[in-house]
């Protein structure tokens, strides 16, 4: 007895086939075998026509295949065991997944993966159903990623600053592996906006912090503070560790000539050096002392690191 809204039930009053919907849809729809879960994976024997449009496959192509020629090396492990899982289960997965497609351009899919079942209750077929949603996803990185730097200088802000100096102070907690913290000042800043002007200001800001990029090693972590304001971590760092990364700095700073226009632009910079401490509470208390240290380095007349304890 068909049920009330069975579909293969309503077709029948129509001339045309469900396929024609299938064909007509947006979303990618790819019918395999459910079989050969394992290599080489399940045969392809049906594709939509937005299948073709998305991939720039044919449906020759690709039927008697793998949709595994479309997948990424980059596919997590974890999002292939909810994949083969859901296969062997016998029961619906939603992932989002990054796919390739024939010319090697990325997308990136919302993949919903269905078993379909005979009269005899077996899985014979898996259907796949695909939205794009590269657009989406690009937009949410762009949104975290601003959400995470600072946009004139392309440096982490306050924000990711805070949560990666916890993190490190948790690491000398449970690990007892010491660290140290930089405070950077720009000398006499205003002078260089007032004499060149904001834009400008603008341009040295952003060069002075590619150049501090430059001359930290790849695991210390620089992040704009505020107007012309840094700090930055070094992870695994003891105080002379520490001086020597702050000096090389200083002088790198001090030799550079940032042009812009007819002018060369030079400037100094202080530094306050600040390490962990046994009766530190949070990391706050050593950004003080660095901030402290930063103070003295400026009253002794500035263009010098200081790191008394
Ligand atoms: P000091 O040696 O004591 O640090 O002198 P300073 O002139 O640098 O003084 P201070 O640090 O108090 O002033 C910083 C100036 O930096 C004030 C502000 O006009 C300027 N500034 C802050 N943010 C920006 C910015 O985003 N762009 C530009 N162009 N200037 C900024
Ligand atoms: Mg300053
Ligand atoms: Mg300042």
């Amino acid at each position: 007895m068909p049920q009330q809204g069975d579909v293969s039930n309503i077709m029948k009053d129509f001339d045309f086939e469900f396929k024609d919907i299938v064909e007509a849809a947006k979303d990618v729809v790819i019918v395999t075998k459910a079989d050969l879960i394992d290599e080489p994976g399940p045969e392809i024997i049906y594709v939509n026509q937005a299948f073709t449009e998305l991939t720039g496959y044919s449906k020759e192509e690709v039927i008697g295949k793998t949709p595994r020629i479309l997948q990424s090396k980059g596919t997590s492990e974890e999002t292939k065991k909810l994949i083969r899982k859901g296969l062997e289960d016998k029961v619906p997965v939603r992932v989002t997944i990054k796919n390739y497609s024939k010319t090697g351009k990325e997308y990136w899919l919302d993949l919903s993966i269905t078993p379909l079942f005979n009269d005899q209750g077996e899985v014979t077929h898996i259907v796949s159903i695909q939205r794009d949603v590269t657009e989406y996803i690009y937009t949410q990185n762009k949104l975290e990623e601003l959400s995470r730097t600072d946009p004139l200088t392309g440096l982490i802000n306050r924000r990711v600053f805070d949560e990666m100096a916890e993190k490190e102070f948790y690491r000398y907690q449970n690990q007892n592996i010491h660290y140290s913290l930089l405070a950077l000042d720009i000398d006499y800043f205003k002078r260089i906006n007032d004499k060149y002007g904001h834009l400008t200001g603008d341009y040295v800001l952003a060069s002075f912090s590619t150049l501090c990029e430059k001359n930290i090693r790849s695991q210390d972590k620089i992040a704009r503070i505020g107007g012309e304001e840094f700090c930055i971590i070094l992870p695994a760092t003891d105080k002379v560790g520490a001086i020597e990364v702050a000096e090389k700095l200083r002088r790198a700073i001090s030799n550079a000539r940032f042009k812009q226009d007819e002018h060369e632009i030079a400037v100094t910079v202080s530094i306050g050096v600040s390490q962990v401490k046994m009766s530190d509470y949070d990391y706050v208390a050593m950004l003080k002392r660095a901030d402290e240290n930063l103070y003295r380095a400026k009253h002794q007349g500035r263009n010098q690191v200081y790191s008394q304890d």
